[in-house]
């Protein structure tokens, strides 16, 4: 989720009632907390009025830590160092999921903290900081200067503006190009990458030991977060990691998914995409989100008022040129 379009619909929604989740699918806790061999949580937020971080994660290996994704806000970066210093041991490589700025962010704090570590990530992130990002910085800055960002948003504009400003030391150090199977920090993973998704390309993380795939914004909650995608080839994403032999599923944002949840979230994704690329009223494609992902909504009311958004954003065609190569 990009830019400030999540503030405003939370400022929007900010004199609802916030009903409880309709089942227990609680939020992962925001601090490091272990979920299975060796590897610790760092959950996302998305607080009303601000701008969300991705989950995080830390992977112990013999000789070694890995941490996926860094977040946005600098308290997600220092939880993750938190998490870092509560096993000694030093991490070797960052992987960046995609280049979304929930989940990029940290990477120069973390280099700073550990200057040996290694930024893996797909190339994606280079069109984006002469595309995408250049031009939402443009629009924030003239925002900002026409005092039409709410003031609650403002901190996030800003703090966005100065990790595009950065944008350079965002950039892997090592380039993945088509995934395949290594042994990094005496831990293996096998790296999946997934062209024309989230993003021009995206990481996924197989991790075969654990039956567990870190899918990134693959699978988001409270509704997709289809600013960049392609949603055609998210669609065969969500396929292959349907196939890949996980028991369970971390997604970019929301809890850890069992695979008949994650079953059911693809399956109201993929009707939602039908319903978006359809002629039928929008609405219908909302009211059918509602429903379908009706468990994961997780009694965020904004959910309603992004899938609209999203709704629109599909039928419009802005999104095919992410399909094209
Ligand atoms: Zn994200």
């Amino acid at each position: 989720m990009q830019r400030w379009l999540p503030a405003l619909l939370a400022l929007a929604l900010a004199g609802c009632a916030v009903h409880p989740p309709v089942r227990e699918l609680a939020m992962p806790r925001p601090y490091a907390h272990a979920i299975g061999g060796a590897t610790f949580l760092i959950g996302g937020s998305f607080e009303p009025g601000r701008s969300p971080d991705g989950n995080s994660l830390i992977l112990y290996g013999t000789e070694g830590a890995l941490v996926i994704d860094t977040g946005r806000h600098p308290e997600h970066w220092t939880a993750i160092l938190q998490g870092l210093r509560g096993i000694n041991m030093a991490p070797v490589a960052i992987f960046n999921t995609h280049w979304h700025l929930d989940h990029v962010s940290g990477n120069p704090a973390l280099k700073a903290a550990y200057p040996g570590i290694k930024v893996y990530g797909t190339s994606a992130i280079d069109r984006a900081l002469t595309g995408f990002l250049a031009a939402s910085a443009e629009a924030s800055r003239k925002d900002l200067a026409e005092g039409a960002i709410p003031a609650s948003a403002v901190p996030d504009v800003e703090g966005d503006l100065a990790t595009i400003a950065r944008g350079a030391e965002l950039r892997p150090d090592v380039i993945v190009r088509e995934g395949g199977d290594l042994l990094i920090a005496g831990r293996p993973l096998s790296l999946r990458v997934a062209n024309h998704a989230v993003t021009e390309s995206d990481l996924w993380i197989y991790d075969a030991a654990e039956k567990r795939a870190i899918v990134g914004d693959l699978v988001t909650m409270p509704a997709p977060f289809l600013d960049t995608a392609c949603p055609e080839g998210w669609l065969t994403a969500l396929d292959a990691v349907a196939a890949s032999g996980a028991e369970q599923v971390v997604p970019g944002h929301g809890p850890i998914l069992t695979m008949a949840e994650f079953g059911a979230w693809k399956a109201a994704f993929g009707d939602f995409i039908a319903c978006a690329r359809g002629s039928g009223a929008l609405e219908t494609c909302s009211a059918g989100w509602l429903t379908g992902a009706k468990a994961f909504l997780m009694g965020d009311k904004r959910a309603k008022a992004m899938a609209d958004y999203y709704g629109e954003l599909i039928r419009s065609g802005k999104l095919d040129g992410y399909c094209r190569a």
